[in-house]
């Protein structure tokens, strides 16, 4: 059966933003579901492109309101999937893909149990920490942050996380034909 949903999750860094900016052009009918923040935005980062970022109080609101299919706070901000845009874009006839941290596709899954999980593990923790360094966008505080959640991210992965596909983010093009045949297959 061809998927209508796909949840990406990877620890920071392990490049799943990469890996989708480079193979969601080729699929017109998969949709990014831009996800709600309290992070502040990266440079050149842009509201509404990469994330709607919200303050705290928005965010709350949008809890309060039932506008999340999921939510969950990771590394020290909260970030959730608006549940207009899903049920707009499968109602349109289109497929969706999202990015989720590995304890959110927990919640999600409860929504939407039939989405395909994809994990994306970089080749080791070594090159982990470079490419969270090589990225440039995070202070050191926050990069030690993120690479000590990385293990219990992927240890709760291993025990509880429902993931159908698991590809190995070594070799960029090679992962992304991986990417692709996930997305294409029937
Ligand atoms: P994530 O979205 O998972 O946090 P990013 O997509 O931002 O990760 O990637 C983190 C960094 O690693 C970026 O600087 C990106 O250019 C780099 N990167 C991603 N994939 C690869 C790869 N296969 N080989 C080398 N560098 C990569
Ligand atoms: P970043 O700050 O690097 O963009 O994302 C940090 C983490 O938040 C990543 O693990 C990413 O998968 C996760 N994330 C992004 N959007 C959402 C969301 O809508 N829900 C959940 N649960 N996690 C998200």
């Amino acid at each position: 059966m061809k998927h209508k949903l796909f949840v990406m999750s990877a620890a920071s860094g392990a490049g799943k933003t990469t890996l989708k900016d480079l193979v969601i052009k080729d699929f017109p009918d998969i949709k990014y579901s831009i996800s709600a923040t309290t992070r502040a935005p990266r440079e050149g980062e842009v509201n509404g492109v990469h994330y709607f970022f919200k303050t705290k109080e928005e965010f709350k609101k949008l809890i309060e309101e039932d506008g999340l299919v999921e939510w969950n706070e990771v590394h020290g901000n909260y970030y959730g999937t608006p549940k207009s845009f899903v049920e707009q874009t499968l109602a349109e006839g289109n497929r969706v893909i999202f990015d989720l941290d590995v304890f959110g596709k927990i919640n999600f899954d409860k929504v939407y149990p039939e989405a395909a999980g994809i994990l994306i593990l970089p080749p080791s923790e070594e090159v982990l920490e470079q490419r969270l360094r090589g990225r440039g966008t995070d202070a050191e505080e926050v990069i030690q942050l993120r690479l000590a959640n990385a293990k219990k991210e992927m240890a709760f992965a291993k025990e509880h996380g429902k993931y159908e596909y698991t590809i190995v983010n070594d070799d960029l093009q090679k992962a992304a034909q991986e990417l692709r045949d996930i997305l294409s297959a029937k």
